[in-house]
């Protein structure tokens, strides 16, 4: 068993990558080129499927949409679900480029807009590719049911939820861990991230329209002012993380927008406020959540409002969370896969992600972060104090070749660690979520 599991510790086989890389990379520039907005992802899905099946992995396609599964068996053991989102964004990009995307499409306004993989999706789903290759040429190393998935419309965070609602835990293996890896400009080329915990935030969007009674402007006795009533609410959220939070939780409430009025002249009848709400302890969460719905409620009740403001919770995701156990067992392996200098500890986010809709599955998971800066560039940056271009900007450019060899690396390395054994005792060695 020794031998086993010393074997199975071994990152990707001197020459492994290489063998692979010239189609990763073909695959990356190709997706880089022709990328799609999210839930449209028919090319990307079809292009990912089409390669996942040529390795001898049984593809399902059309799994929440767009939503690709790609599962491959080799004996008992583990399962283990390793995810990549297929989604670019509507951004036109600014890289100057080669390879650089030149598409246009019309998003769901039917506005005309440039399509960029800005997040860099792309990179991920390459390196899926690439790994899938290693995985399925190398049996002897690992054993179980490895599970890959192609996930639409992360940028839009409905894309899990609708594969979960499609299937994805019960239509196929239910897998005992899930992975997911994130390029970035925060870490250079060669380097990934990792951390226990949370990794990122429960994120809550609301709209709120405030209710007022119009009238003109040169009688303000003859109205109830919204624009008033808004302008205290602004004021008075500012005092629900300052007040009413615990010193040291993170919690974050920003008013992104406050839409009132059309004419210096007119009161308006409504305002509308567009709020978003970030935390990472659930107790935090609702609480931030209840004292909004109190205060713009009595906020409005003071002014006299002729009814109550209407309260719209229209999106929420829950924080990413990485088991602790696995976390520490995964830094191990990637230690000894890419050099322990080449794996950094980070602090979480504020960002969010829907691949928590897949943890909330009771599904222990590890998510960490893929160094993607040109390592030049990088320490350039940090020397002058700045910050290199993040995710979603117009010049977000991954630094090809180091960044997909690392992300392939420190794939398979935590693949094959995973991958080995029985479940049960990788069940036992997890503790259990959050
Ligand atoms: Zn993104
Ligand atoms: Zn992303």
């Amino acid at each position: 068993m020794l031998t086993a599991f010393a074997c199975a510790q071994t990152p990707a086989r001197s020459g492994e990558v290489e063998s692979v890389y010239p189609a990763a990379r073909s695959l990356y520039l190709d997706l880089h080129q022709n990328p799609e907005l999210s839930s449209r992802e028919t090319q990307t899905a079809a292009k990912l499927a089409s390669r996942l099946r040529d390795l001898g992995y049984t593809v399902t396609e059309n799994v929440g949409g767009t939503g690709v599964v790609a599962v491959l068996k080799n004996g008992t053991g583990p399962t283990v679900m390793l995810r990549t989102e297929l989604d670019a964004l509507p951004v036109e990009e600014k890289t100057a480029l080669p390879y650089a995307s030149r598409i246009r499409a019309k998003d769901d306004s039917g506005r005309d807009v440039g399509v960029m993989h800005a997040c860099g999706h792309d990179v991920h789903m390459a390196s899926l590719f690439g790994t899938a290759a290693i995985m399925a040429h190398s049996k002897d190393t690992w054993h179980g049911t490895l599970i890959l998935i192609g996930q639409p419309a992360e940028e839009t965070i409905v894309g899990a939820k609708r594969m979960i609602e499609d299937g994805l835990m019960t239509r196929f293996p239910k897998p005992d861990v899930a992975l997911a890896m994130h390029v970035g400009n925060e870490l250079p080329a060669g380097q990934v991230g990792v951390g226990p915990g949370y990794r990122f935030s429960n994120a809550d969007s609301l709209r709120i329209t405030i209710y007022g009674k119009g009238g003109h402007g040169s009688e303000p006795n003859t109205t109830v002012d919204p624009i008033v009533i808004g302008a205290r609410t602004v004021v008075a959220l500012q005092t629900i993380v300052s007040r009413e939070v615990k010193p040291g939780d993170v919690a974050v409430i920003t008013v992104g927008y406050f839409q009132a009025g059309t004419k210096n002249n007119v009161i308006p009848d409504h305002a509308e406020l567009g709020i978003t709400v970030r935390s990472y302890k659930p107790e935090v969460r609702a609480r931030l959540l209840a004292a909004i719905d109190r205060i713009t409620k009595a906020e409005a009740t003071a002014a006299g409002a002729p009814r109550e403001p209407k309260i719209e919770h229209y999106e929420a995701t829950d924080a990413v969370y990485n088991d602790p156990a696995l976390a520490q067992r995964m830094e191990g392996v990637l230690d000894s896969a890419l050099g322990k200098e080449n794996v950094i500890v980070e602090d979480p986010g504020l960002a969010s992600e829907d691949f928590s809709f897949i943890t909330a599955q009771g599904v222990p998971s590890f998510y960490f972060s893929l160094g993607g800066a040109n390592p030049e560039k990088y320490a350039e940056a940090k020397s002058a104090g700045v910050t290199l271009p993040s995710n979603h900007s117009s010049l977000f450019a991954p630094d090809v070749d180091p960044t997909l060899h690392t992300g392939i690396a420190a794939e398979v390395a935590v693949l094959r660690n995973l991958l080995n054994g029985s479940a049960d005792d990788l069940r036992k060695s997890i503790s259990s979520g959050h």
